[in-house]
Protein backbone atom coordinates (compact mmCIF):
# COMPACT_ATOMS: atom_id res chain seq x y z
CA UNK A 1 0.00 0.00 0.00
CA UNK A 2 1.46 3.25 -0.96
CA UNK A 3 1.77 5.82 1.45
CA UNK A 4 0.26 9.64 1.77
CA UNK A 5 -0.09 11.96 4.16
CA UNK A 6 -0.19 15.94 5.37
CA UNK A 7 2.78 18.01 7.47
CA UNK A 8 2.52 20.90 9.43
CA UNK A 9 3.00 22.21 12.74
CA UNK A 10 0.43 21.68 14.25
CA UNK A 11 -1.75 19.35 11.89
CA UNK A 12 -3.16 17.03 13.87
CA UNK A 13 -7.14 19.29 13.38
CA UNK A 14 -6.19 19.20 9.63
CA UNK A 15 -9.39 17.84 7.69
CA UNK A 16 -7.11 16.41 4.99
CA UNK A 17 -6.95 12.73 6.17
CA UNK A 18 -10.47 12.31 6.60
CA UNK A 19 -11.13 13.99 2.83
CA UNK A 20 -8.63 12.14 1.13
CA UNK A 21 -9.37 8.25 2.94
CA UNK A 22 -12.99 9.02 2.05
CA UNK A 23 -11.92 9.54 -1.64
CA UNK A 24 -9.43 7.04 -1.36
CA UNK A 25 -11.86 4.36 -0.56
CA UNK A 26 -14.52 5.75 -2.65
CA UNK A 27 -12.15 4.92 -5.29
CA UNK A 28 -10.63 1.81 -4.30
CA UNK A 29 -7.23 2.95 -4.63
CA UNK A 30 -4.05 1.31 -2.90
CA UNK A 31 -3.33 3.82 -0.72
CA UNK A 32 -3.53 5.59 3.05
CA UNK A 33 -3.41 8.92 4.05
CA UNK A 34 -1.86 9.77 7.50
CA UNK A 35 -1.23 12.61 9.51
CA UNK A 36 2.24 13.62 10.39
CA UNK A 37 3.68 16.39 12.51
CA UNK A 38 6.71 17.92 11.22
CA UNK A 39 8.36 20.85 12.94
CA UNK A 40 9.57 23.97 10.64
CA UNK A 41 13.22 23.28 11.27
CA UNK A 42 12.74 19.44 10.89
CA UNK A 43 11.83 19.93 7.01
CA UNK A 44 15.10 19.12 5.66
CA UNK A 45 15.46 15.22 7.47
CA UNK A 46 11.14 14.78 6.61
CA UNK A 47 12.57 15.31 2.70
CA UNK A 48 15.21 12.77 2.95
CA UNK A 49 12.50 10.48 5.24
CA UNK A 50 10.53 10.69 2.29
CA UNK A 51 12.80 9.83 -0.29
CA UNK A 52 14.44 7.13 1.73
CA UNK A 53 10.73 5.09 3.06
CA UNK A 54 9.19 6.04 -0.63
CA UNK A 55 6.47 7.95 0.59
CA UNK A 56 4.16 8.55 -2.63
CA UNK A 57 3.41 12.48 -1.79
CA UNK A 58 2.34 14.94 1.41
CA UNK A 59 0.23 17.55 1.41
CA UNK A 60 1.69 20.54 3.21
CA UNK A 61 0.17 23.21 5.39
CA UNK A 62 1.74 26.04 7.82
CA UNK A 63 5.24 26.36 8.40
CA UNK A 64 6.11 24.76 5.68
CA UNK A 65 4.51 25.77 2.07
CA UNK A 66 7.05 28.72 1.52
CA UNK A 67 9.53 27.04 2.67
CA UNK A 68 9.10 24.25 0.16
CA UNK A 69 9.35 25.94 -2.70
CA UNK A 70 13.91 25.77 -2.85
CA UNK A 71 13.76 22.36 -2.17
CA UNK A 72 11.80 20.84 -4.87
CA UNK A 73 13.34 19.28 -8.13
CA UNK A 74 10.78 20.75 -10.30
CA UNK A 75 7.27 23.29 -9.28
CA UNK A 76 4.52 23.51 -11.60
CA UNK A 77 3.36 27.14 -12.66
CA UNK A 78 0.79 27.32 -9.99
CA UNK A 79 3.52 26.76 -7.28
CA UNK A 80 6.05 29.59 -8.95
CA UNK A 81 2.37 31.84 -9.46
CA UNK A 82 1.84 31.51 -5.40
CA UNK A 83 5.67 31.00 -4.12
CA UNK A 84 4.31 28.48 -2.08
CA UNK A 85 3.79 24.42 -2.16
CA UNK A 86 1.25 21.91 -1.13
CA UNK A 87 1.64 19.34 -2.78
CA UNK A 88 4.60 17.00 -2.79
CA UNK A 89 4.88 14.20 -4.87
CA UNK A 90 7.83 11.55 -4.83
CA UNK A 91 8.43 10.07 -8.49
CA UNK A 92 11.62 7.75 -7.55
CA UNK A 93 13.23 9.67 -5.33
CA UNK A 94 12.63 13.31 -7.48
CA UNK A 95 10.36 15.59 -5.67
CA UNK A 96 7.46 17.73 -7.90
CA UNK A 97 5.85 20.62 -6.21
CA UNK A 98 2.53 22.12 -6.96
CA UNK A 99 0.12 24.27 -5.53
CA UNK A 100 -3.17 22.90 -5.73
CA UNK A 101 -5.21 26.76 -3.59
CA UNK A 102 -6.00 28.95 -6.55
CA UNK A 103 -6.90 25.57 -9.01
CA UNK A 104 -9.04 24.28 -6.07
CA UNK A 105 -10.88 27.75 -5.78
CA UNK A 106 -10.99 27.73 -10.00
CA UNK A 107 -12.95 24.54 -10.09
CA UNK A 108 -15.46 25.15 -7.10
CA UNK A 109 -16.20 28.88 -9.27
CA UNK A 110 -16.76 26.79 -12.09
CA UNK A 111 -18.76 24.05 -10.73
CA UNK A 112 -21.12 26.31 -9.22
CA UNK A 113 -21.64 28.11 -12.62
CA UNK A 114 -19.48 31.07 -11.90
CA UNK A 115 -16.92 32.17 -14.64
CA UNK A 116 -13.67 34.15 -14.23
CA UNK A 117 -13.18 35.69 -17.58
CA UNK A 118 -14.21 39.14 -17.93
CA UNK A 119 -16.36 38.94 -14.33
CA UNK A 120 -16.43 42.01 -11.88
CA UNK A 121 -15.06 40.54 -8.40
CA UNK A 122 -15.57 42.23 -4.97
CA UNK A 123 -13.12 40.31 -2.10
CA UNK A 124 -13.67 40.86 1.41
CA UNK A 125 -9.99 40.28 2.84
CA UNK A 126 -6.63 40.74 2.23
CA UNK A 127 -4.94 37.81 4.06
CA UNK A 128 -3.82 34.88 3.05
CA UNK A 129 -7.06 32.94 1.23
CA UNK A 130 -7.72 36.17 -0.44
CA UNK A 131 -4.18 36.47 -1.47
CA UNK A 132 -4.73 32.85 -3.28
CA UNK A 133 -8.21 33.93 -4.93
CA UNK A 134 -6.73 37.20 -6.50
CA UNK A 135 -4.09 35.33 -8.22
CA UNK A 136 -5.97 32.61 -10.03
CA UNK A 137 -8.62 35.54 -10.36
CA UNK A 138 -6.57 37.55 -12.00
CA UNK A 139 -4.14 35.02 -14.25
CA UNK A 140 -7.90 33.63 -15.22
CA UNK A 141 -9.21 37.12 -16.95
CA UNK A 142 -11.28 38.68 -14.06
CA UNK A 143 -12.26 42.19 -15.35
CA UNK A 144 -12.35 43.33 -12.06
CA UNK A 145 -11.58 43.18 -8.43
CA UNK A 146 -12.45 45.74 -5.64
CA UNK A 147 -10.46 44.66 -2.40
CA UNK A 148 -12.37 45.67 0.88
CA UNK A 149 -10.17 45.48 4.09
CA UNK A 150 -9.94 46.80 7.47
CA UNK A 151 -6.41 47.44 7.08
CA UNK A 152 -6.13 49.52 3.79
CA UNK A 153 -2.23 48.69 3.35
CA UNK A 154 -2.75 45.10 3.10
CA UNK A 155 -5.37 45.57 0.21
CA UNK A 156 -3.22 47.45 -1.67
CA UNK A 157 -0.27 45.22 -1.42
CA UNK A 158 -2.35 42.89 -3.25
CA UNK A 159 -4.16 45.42 -5.76
CA UNK A 160 -0.08 46.09 -6.99
CA UNK A 161 -0.10 42.73 -8.53
CA UNK A 162 -2.43 43.89 -11.49
CA UNK A 163 -3.02 47.39 -10.45
CA UNK A 164 -4.80 48.27 -14.15
CA UNK A 165 -7.89 45.74 -12.65
CA UNK A 166 -7.42 46.06 -9.39
CA UNK A 167 -8.37 49.14 -6.40
CA UNK A 168 -9.08 48.96 -3.16
CA UNK A 169 -11.28 50.38 -0.70
CA UNK A 170 -12.33 50.58 3.35
CA UNK A 171 -14.39 48.29 5.39
CA UNK A 172 -16.86 50.52 6.39
CA UNK A 173 -20.68 49.43 5.74
CA UNK A 174 -20.87 52.53 3.26
CA UNK A 175 -18.02 51.43 1.44
CA UNK A 176 -18.75 47.89 1.21
CA UNK A 177 -22.11 48.79 -0.26
CA UNK A 178 -20.39 50.83 -2.72
CA UNK A 179 -18.16 48.17 -3.94
CA UNK A 180 -21.37 45.67 -3.86
CA UNK A 181 -23.15 47.89 -5.81
CA UNK A 182 -20.60 47.38 -8.45
CA UNK A 183 -19.66 43.85 -8.80
CA UNK A 184 -20.81 40.61 -10.45
CA UNK A 185 -19.93 38.25 -7.36
CA UNK A 186 -18.55 39.11 -4.31
CA UNK A 187 -16.61 36.79 -2.00
CA UNK A 188 -15.61 37.07 1.77
CA UNK A 189 -12.06 36.18 2.15
CA UNK A 190 -12.32 37.25 5.77
CA UNK A 191 -13.05 35.30 8.90
CA UNK A 192 -15.58 37.41 10.01
CA UNK A 193 -18.52 34.78 10.63
CA UNK A 194 -16.08 31.84 11.55
CA UNK A 195 -17.06 29.91 14.37
CA UNK A 196 -15.28 31.36 17.45
CA UNK A 197 -14.90 34.72 15.47
CA UNK A 198 -16.34 38.42 15.64
CA UNK A 199 -19.67 38.67 12.74
CA UNK A 200 -19.81 41.49 9.94
CA UNK A 201 -20.86 44.77 11.94
CA UNK A 202 -23.93 44.64 9.84
CA UNK A 203 -24.63 42.46 6.52
CA UNK A 204 -26.71 45.40 5.43
CA UNK A 205 -24.08 46.04 2.22
CA UNK A 206 -26.02 43.17 0.77
CA UNK A 207 -28.67 45.12 0.07
CA UNK A 208 -26.87 47.02 -2.64
CA UNK A 209 -25.65 44.09 -4.67
CA UNK A 210 -27.16 43.81 -7.89
CA UNK A 211 -29.97 40.87 -8.43
CA UNK A 212 -28.94 37.39 -8.75
CA UNK A 213 -24.87 38.28 -8.21
CA UNK A 214 -23.52 35.21 -6.19
CA UNK A 215 -22.38 35.17 -2.95
CA UNK A 216 -19.45 33.16 -1.77
CA UNK A 217 -17.88 32.68 1.63
CA UNK A 218 -14.37 30.52 2.06
CA UNK A 219 -15.63 29.84 5.32
CA UNK A 220 -17.21 26.19 5.81
CA UNK A 221 -17.88 26.17 9.68
CA UNK A 222 -20.60 26.99 9.97
CA UNK A 223 -21.47 25.73 6.53
CA UNK A 224 -24.01 28.29 6.14
CA UNK A 225 -22.78 31.94 7.83
CA UNK A 226 -24.63 34.66 8.85
CA UNK A 227 -23.63 36.26 5.21
CA UNK A 228 -24.44 33.23 3.03
CA UNK A 229 -28.00 32.96 4.88
CA UNK A 230 -28.41 36.74 4.16
CA UNK A 231 -27.54 36.36 0.76
CA UNK A 232 -29.78 33.73 0.09
CA UNK A 233 -32.57 35.37 1.96
CA UNK A 234 -32.21 38.02 -0.70
CA UNK A 235 -32.46 35.75 -3.44
CA UNK A 236 -28.92 35.69 -4.22
CA UNK A 237 -27.12 32.62 -4.83
CA UNK A 238 -24.89 31.26 -2.25
CA UNK A 239 -21.59 28.86 -2.22
CA UNK A 240 -19.84 28.28 1.49
CA UNK A 241 -15.64 26.86 1.51
CA UNK A 242 -16.67 22.98 1.39
CA UNK A 243 -16.37 23.20 -2.90
CA UNK A 244 -12.83 24.89 -2.25
CA UNK A 245 -11.53 23.05 0.24
CA UNK A 246 -12.90 19.62 -1.41
CA UNK A 247 -11.51 20.74 -4.95
CA UNK A 248 -8.56 21.56 -3.71
CA UNK A 249 -8.04 18.25 -1.99
CA UNK A 250 -9.53 16.32 -5.33
CA UNK A 251 -6.60 18.51 -7.07
CA UNK A 252 -4.16 16.99 -5.29
CA UNK A 253 -5.20 13.21 -5.15
CA UNK A 254 -5.20 13.58 -9.17
CA UNK A 255 -1.52 14.92 -8.81
CA UNK A 256 -0.53 11.77 -6.45
CA UNK A 257 -2.23 8.74 -8.47
CA UNK A 258 -1.71 10.59 -11.94
CA UNK A 259 -5.19 10.28 -12.90
CA UNK A 260 -8.39 12.31 -13.52
CA UNK A 261 -10.70 12.29 -10.98
CA UNK A 262 -14.92 12.42 -11.22
CA UNK A 263 -14.95 15.72 -9.07
CA UNK A 264 -19.33 15.28 -9.15
CA UNK A 265 -19.08 12.30 -7.49
CA UNK A 266 -16.57 12.60 -4.76
CA UNK A 267 -18.01 16.39 -3.57
CA UNK A 268 -20.98 14.51 -2.13
CA UNK A 269 -19.15 11.79 -0.50
CA UNK A 270 -16.97 14.36 0.85
CA UNK A 271 -18.98 16.55 1.90
CA UNK A 272 -21.31 14.23 3.98
CA UNK A 273 -17.77 12.85 5.64
CA UNK A 274 -16.80 16.42 6.84
CA UNK A 275 -20.31 17.35 8.05
CA UNK A 276 -20.41 14.72 10.68
CA UNK A 277 -16.35 16.04 11.72
CA UNK A 278 -17.61 19.98 11.52
P1 LIG B 1 -5.84 35.78 7.50
O1 LIG B 1 -4.65 35.73 6.62
O2 LIG B 1 -5.66 35.88 8.97
O3 LIG B 1 -6.75 37.05 7.02
C1 LIG B 1 -7.88 37.40 7.73
C2 LIG B 1 -8.63 38.51 7.02
O4 LIG B 1 -9.81 38.81 7.78
C3 LIG B 1 -7.83 39.80 6.91
O5 LIG B 1 -8.18 40.45 5.72
C4 LIG B 1 -8.35 40.59 8.14
O6 LIG B 1 -8.27 41.99 7.98
C5 LIG B 1 -9.82 40.20 8.14
N1 LIG B 1 -10.41 40.39 9.46
C6 LIG B 1 -10.18 39.66 10.58
N2 LIG B 1 -10.90 40.15 11.62
C7 LIG B 1 -11.58 41.22 11.14
C8 LIG B 1 -12.48 42.15 11.72
N3 LIG B 1 -12.84 42.07 13.02
N4 LIG B 1 -13.00 43.13 10.94
C9 LIG B 1 -12.66 43.21 9.62
N5 LIG B 1 -11.80 42.35 9.02
C10 LIG B 1 -11.26 41.38 9.78
O7 LIG B 1 -6.78 34.51 7.28
P2 LIG B 1 -6.91 33.63 5.94
O8 LIG B 1 -5.95 32.51 5.99
O9 LIG B 1 -6.87 34.56 4.79
O10 LIG B 1 -8.37 32.98 6.13
C11 LIG B 1 -9.54 33.76 6.01
C12 LIG B 1 -10.77 32.86 6.04
O11 LIG B 1 -10.76 31.98 4.92
C13 LIG B 1 -10.85 31.97 7.28
O12 LIG B 1 -12.18 31.98 7.75
C14 LIG B 1 -10.51 30.59 6.77
O13 LIG B 1 -11.18 29.57 7.49
C15 LIG B 1 -11.04 30.66 5.34
N6 LIG B 1 -10.33 29.71 4.44
C16 LIG B 1 -11.05 28.72 3.84
C17 LIG B 1 -10.42 27.82 2.99
C18 LIG B 1 -11.20 26.72 2.34
O14 LIG B 1 -10.63 25.73 1.90
N7 LIG B 1 -12.51 26.85 2.23
C19 LIG B 1 -9.05 27.94 2.72
C20 LIG B 1 -8.35 28.99 3.34
C21 LIG B 1 -9.00 29.86 4.20
P3 LIG B 1 -6.91 42.79 8.37
O15 LIG B 1 -6.00 42.64 7.19
O16 LIG B 1 -7.37 44.18 8.59
O17 LIG B 1 -6.37 42.14 9.61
Amino acid sequence: MKQLCVIGDPVLHSKSPLIQNTMIRALGLDYEYLCQPVKREELPAWLERVRAEGWAGFNATMPHKEALVPLMDELDEDAKLYGAVNTVCNIDGKLYGYNTDGGGFARALAGAGIPIQGTKFVLLGAGGAAKAVILKLVQQGARQVVICNRTVEKAAALAAHAPDIMSTTGFSVEELAKAAAGCDVLINCTNLGMAGSPEFESPAFLDALPAGAPVCDLIYHPLETALLKRAKELGHPAMNGLPLLIHQAILALEHFTNTKIDAAAMLPLVEAALAQSL
